[in-house]
């Protein structure tokens, strides 16, 4: 019997949890911000944005969303972020990817305060989880590694594979799965583009973890008998039968789940999951910055 992992059931529970400690925190006189800014015709940006905003309101947060027009430079950009940056109500900043192609995302990452870095994009913030002592995880990768816990899936010397090497999904799940530290433990294979024998590694693998953009490019075949599979992927497609844009994840979801232990579905599996770590890190950057010990799910 294969199990279904749910995120939408877990990432649920998270923001209950969440939202108590944000009442928890407004009795404390500390009310939780978030600042989203977004830059861009990208209408999957604008999506995520309002599903950012909603999810703040409907746990207490307060957000305030900041528009720069796609023909500004790259200054432009830089300098909204520095006004958030000196704004004393601000407690998290996020720059919604993807950003136009003349601006560095490099550059708008490493504006941000690293105190305010909920997305956890900060080369400081990146260099804390590589070293061991992360202060705001990855909202995708920590999404992955709530989920595992939740299903009791041992990941302690466990072989796990990280398909993608990106640097919001694929290394810094592999770095927080390498951590020292209950939830990881794991022995970390990271393959990408040019791996040359993907099947073989993930074969070998306890947990495969999906990360790189390719509709079902993991299937059964791939996969050994008892695996956990956890699929990161959002990959629109358009069905000439449908109005709706349909989407599939980084696994061939039919076959994987005959085989597999357990496995995400896409919708409904690592989605819901990263904005409820977002949701998770705003809070915790809120009572660092006011020195107000929160408690945290
Ligand atoms: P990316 O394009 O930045 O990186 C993809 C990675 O996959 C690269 O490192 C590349 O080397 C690797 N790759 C590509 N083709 C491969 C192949 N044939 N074999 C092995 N490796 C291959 O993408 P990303 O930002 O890491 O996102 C990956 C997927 O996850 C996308 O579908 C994206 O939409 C989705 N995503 C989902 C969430 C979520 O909340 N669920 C969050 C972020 C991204």
């Amino acid at each position: 019997q294969t199990t279904l992992i749910d995120g939408n059931e877990v990432s649920g529970r998270i923001r209950d949890t969440l939202r108590e400690a944000v009442v928890r925190l407004r009795t404390d006189g500390v009310t939780p911000r978030l600042a989203t800014v977004r830059m861009g015709d990208d209408g999957t940006s604008k999506t995520y944005v309002s599903m950012k905003q909603r999810a703040c309101s409907d746990l207490g947060i307060q957000s305030e969303h900041h528009e720069v027009d796609t023909d500004e430079p790259s200054a432009t950009l830089l300098d909204r972020i520095e006004e958030l940056n000196a704004d004393p109500d601000v407690d998290g900043i996020v720059v919604q990817r993807p950003l136009p192609v003349h601006i560095n995302e490099r550059d708008a990452f490493r504006r941000i305060d690293p105190e305010k870095d909920v997305d956890g994009f900060h080369p400081e913030n990146v260099g804390r989880l590589v070293t061991g002592d992360p202060r705001f995880k990855p909202c995708t990768p920590h999404g992955i590694q709530r989920l595992l816990s939740a299903y009791d899936i041992e990941t302690d010397g466990r072989d796990a594979v990280v398909v993608g090497r990106s640097n919001v999904v694929g290394r810094p799940t592999a770095n927080l799965l390498l951590q020292r530290a209950p939830g990881s433990n794991a022995t970390v294979t990271v393959c990408h583009s040019r791996t040359t024998d993907l099947a073989q590694k993930t074969r070998g693998a306890d947990i495969v973890v999906a990360a790189t953009g390719v509709p079902e490019l993991i299937d059964a075949e791939m996969l050994s008998a008892g695996a956990v599979v956890v699929d990161v992927g959002i990959n629109r497609v358009d069905t000439a039968a449908r109005d709706e844009p349909q989407f599939v994840g980084d696994v061939d979801f039919e076959s994987a789940s005959q085989k597999a232990r357990a496995i995400t579905p896409v919708p409904g599996g690592v989605g819901p999951m990263t904005i409820a770590m977002l949701l998770y890190n705003t809070v915790k950057a809120a009572g660092l910055r006011a020195d107000v010990s929160v408690d945290l799910p």
